[in-house]
């Protein structure tokens, strides 16, 4: 009885986690074939322990049939963690070639171990695709802690076959005796094991994804998406390693007459204006630049390894872009133009000191008339003595 309770123990646990992840569905990628996964792991372990006639074919071979469709689903959710397209082809081949060979084995010699060897194999080889998914040096350590995982399942899952098939062959172990066998209890023990590791694993990953999600989140700028000052600050500091020391260049852009925007056209078509300028912005930042809205309609614009002349030709460019993009609906006629104040910084300079010194440039370049580029003067490392003015093109 006692024996009986711990048995189901297994399918049970499996059971929680496969509703578990059902309910979690929608906070992640792979959540619903993680439920696949462990209510199908859930309904073979249950199957297994209803006791099987000697004989039988089918009910152990339904059972196989679980246990590969149920390593199938995490190979498809950790696919959908990954982005990475399922590999199908692979999954079906494995599948057909286990059946196949188990299917033989219990029918022509009725012999469960090579039927087990049969099944076991294919499990393995799916967990050895699951874990293709990811890699060593997948770029965030709970990646990597999931191959490894998907390694260690095929890993034990292959040591088994291997001393199970080094113990005699000889008699035929027949489904009922195998059933009753030390080897049934080791096996489930140990897949039971690695799966509750499995689901663990998940659950870490879920948990890590939710924050990285939220810090991601809490450091965008909500109207724009893109940076707030708190992430851009902590971008810049990550251009900027080593130390402050590498060459780089600070833009400010404001757009000019943004009140007759919002007051002709309304609140609604300014947000779009705002939106459609930063992700002009964005788009010409580049892999070593970062974009932050500063406030209303001002931006900051951080370039790793530009000098102050490619700066200015930079911001140059911007205005340009800017007076080229055509406005949807009642904007079409508007034409759009920003000011610009660009300085270089200087080597361990603080951003907010370079954001100063950009300000106070782009105040002359609004108070000289506006839609133009007013860039630092003199290189970094010197403070800047007179602006020059670049009007525009
Ligand atoms: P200037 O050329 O001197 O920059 O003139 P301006 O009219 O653009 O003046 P300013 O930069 O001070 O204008 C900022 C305006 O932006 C004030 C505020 O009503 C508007 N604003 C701030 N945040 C938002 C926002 O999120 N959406 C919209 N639609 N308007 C905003
Ligand atoms: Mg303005
Ligand atoms: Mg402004």
């Amino acid at each position: 009885m006692q024996a009986d309770i711990l048995a189901w123990a297994v399918p049970a646990i499996f059971l929680a986690f496969g509703i578990g992840f059902a309910a979690l569905g929608r906070v992640g990628p792979g959540l619903y074939a993680w439920s696949l996964c462990f209510t199908l792991a859930s309904l073979a372990y249950g199957s297994t322990v209803i006791p099987v006639s000697e004989g039988a074919v089918f009910k152990p071979l339904f059972e196989d049939f679980l246990f590969l469709l149920s390593l199938s689903g995490a190979n498809l959710a950790l696919a959908a963690r990954m982005g990475r397209r399922p590999r199908f082809e692979i999954l079906a081949a494995l599948i057909v070639a286990s059946m196949g060979s188990a299917g033989l084995a219990l029918v022509l010699t009725g012999n469960a171990k090579l039927e087990i060897f049969a099944i076991q194999t294919g499990c393995a080889l799916i967990m050895v695709t699951a874990a293709s998914h990811m890699g060593p040096r997948s770029a965030r350590g709970i990646d990597q802690a999931l191959f490894w995982l998907c390694l260690l399942v095929a890993a034990s899952l292959a040591l088994q076959n291997l001393v199970f098939l080094s113990s005699p062959l000889d008699p035929p172990m027949s489904v009922a005796n195998w059933r009753e066998s030390p080897w049934a209890f080791v096996f489930q023990l140990s897949g039971a094991a690695t799966g509750v590791a499995m689901a663990f694993a998940v659950l870490v990953a879920i948990g890590m994804d939710l924050i990285d999600h939220h810090r991601r989140s809490s450091d965008l700028d909500a109207l724009t998406l893109v940076l707030n000052r708190r992430g851009f600050e902590r971008r810049v500091a990550e251009l900027r390693r080593p130390a402050g020391q590498v060459p780089a260049a600070l833009i400010l852009a404001d757009l000019d007459f943004f009140k007759q925007i919002n007051d002709r056209h309304g609140h609604e078509a300014g947000d779009a204006v705002i939106c459609g300028f930063a992700a002009l912005l964005g788009e010409m930042a580049g892999p070593n630049g970062c974009v932050c809205r500063f406030g209303g309609e001002e931006f900051a614009l951080f370039e790793r390894g530009l000098s102050l002349s490619e700066a200015r030709d930079l911001a140059s460019r911007m205005q340009r872009a800017l007076s080229q993009v055509r406005w949807p609906f009642e904007l079409s006629e508007v034409q759009v133009t920003a000011s610009f104040g660009v300085v270089a910084l200087a080597p361990g300079e603080h951003l907010w000191d370079a954001a100063g010194r950009a300000d106070k440039l782009l105040y002359v370049a609004k108070s000289h008339g506006r839609n133009r580029v007013v860039a630092d003067s003199i290189a970094p490392a010197r403070m800047p003595m007179e602006p020059a003015l670049y009007p525009s093109p």
